[in-house]
């Protein structure tokens, strides 16, 4: 069986990451696989554990930070809420030519890529910061004072893009499902 691929997408929160993934793994004809990461954070409507996250309590998600069960965590906002990449299922997806999607953000990018420098990094880009907060505040799941804060780290994100081999820009999610599927293909 050959060894399968590793990609790492991230964007600020709001960007339309997780629709463009959804669509991603229903139309494009390659064995993507998505990283299923723990989390500390409430869950939101509709998100159903072991799909969306593994929701941890803070105690159980430190138990198995200490156990080294991460392939990277991180304390994403700083206000609390962990999220973290599984190391044994991305291993186990590469063993079986999986090509495994890990949706991160850029911190854990960083760390992923110590581990595996030759993943496929892509960068889902608002267009623009103002074009972000209008996705956030449609969106209406988020108290000002989060807001705030995901707009804040999201300024620092953007300036990360660069670091990514590929960036796209989200103006619509056909358009961008259809560009990330390509640049993949052309992996292959
Ligand atoms: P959300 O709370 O909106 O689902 O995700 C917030 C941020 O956490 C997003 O930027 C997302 O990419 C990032 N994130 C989700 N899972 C992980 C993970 O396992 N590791 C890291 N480093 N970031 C994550």
């Amino acid at each position: 069986m050959s060894t399968g691929k590793l990609i790492i997408v991230s964007g600020p929160s709001g960007v339309g990451k997780t629709t463009v993934l959804r669509q991603l793994y229903e139309t494009c004809l390659l064995p993507l696989e998505p990283s299923v990461s723990a989390t500390t954070r409430p869950n939101r409507p509709g998100e159903v554990d072991g799909q969306s996250y593994y929701f941890l309590d803070a105690d159980d998600f430190q138990q198995r930070r200490q156990a080294g069960d991460f392939l990277e965590c991180i304390e994403v906002f700083g206000h609390g809420h962990w999220y973290g990449t599984l190391r044994a299922p991305v291993e186990s997806a590469l063993a079986t030519g999986k090509w495994i999607v890990l949706e991160i953000d850029v911190e854990g990018a960083d760390e992923v890529l110590k581990h595996y420098p030759d993943a496929i990094t892509i960068f889902i880009h608002p267009g623009s910061l103002e074009e972000l907060e209008r996705r956030l505040r449609g969106r209406g799941t988020e108290t000002e004072d989060a807001l705030a804060r995901r707009l804040e780290v999201a300024s620092r994100e953007l300036a990360a893009a660069d670091r990514y081999r590929q960036t796209v820009i989200n103006q619509t999610i056909d358009q961008t499902v259809n560009d990330i599927c390509q640049l993949l293909q052309a992996q292959e």
